[in-house]
């Protein structure tokens, strides 16, 4: 071998191990990615909430995208088949507003890490 084969050789090398570690690393990110989007619908409260005086109200982030009788929310994306699961949800987050406060504290930080606000 010469000198210029060796050269060669060692810079296709290079240029392999650092395509194959660029390519794993890009799966290993998205799949992280991932199972935290996984997360974050879990913790994601669904909605948002104001105070009226000293009522508070509740709306849903889950909205129905035309053609389409499932409903998705449109800070997580999760989806969800029937107005009936959504209910649900908002009566639990009615009951329990501290609980509502304390997911959204959770996701704002979770989804600025995710750089998704
Ligand atoms: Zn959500």
């Amino acid at each position: 071998m010469t000198f210029l084969e060796i050269l060669i050789l060692i810079i296709v090398g290079a240029f392999a191990i650092r395509f194959s570690f660029k390519f794993d690393m890009n799966q290993f990110l998205e799949s992280r990615r991932k199972i935290k989007m996984e997360q974050l619908k879990n913790i994601c409260p669904h909605g948002h909430m104001d105070m009226e005086g000293n009522k508070i109200s509740f709306q849903s982030s889950f909205e129905s995208p035309a053609g389409t009788t499932r409903y998705i929310c449109n800070q997580c994306g999760l989806i969800v088949n029937s107005d009936h699961q959504i209910n649900r949800m908002n009566e639990n987050i009615l009951k329990n507003p501290e609980s509502f406060i304390e997911r959204k504290k959770k996701f704002v930080k979770k989804a600025k890490k995710l750089k998704l606000c």
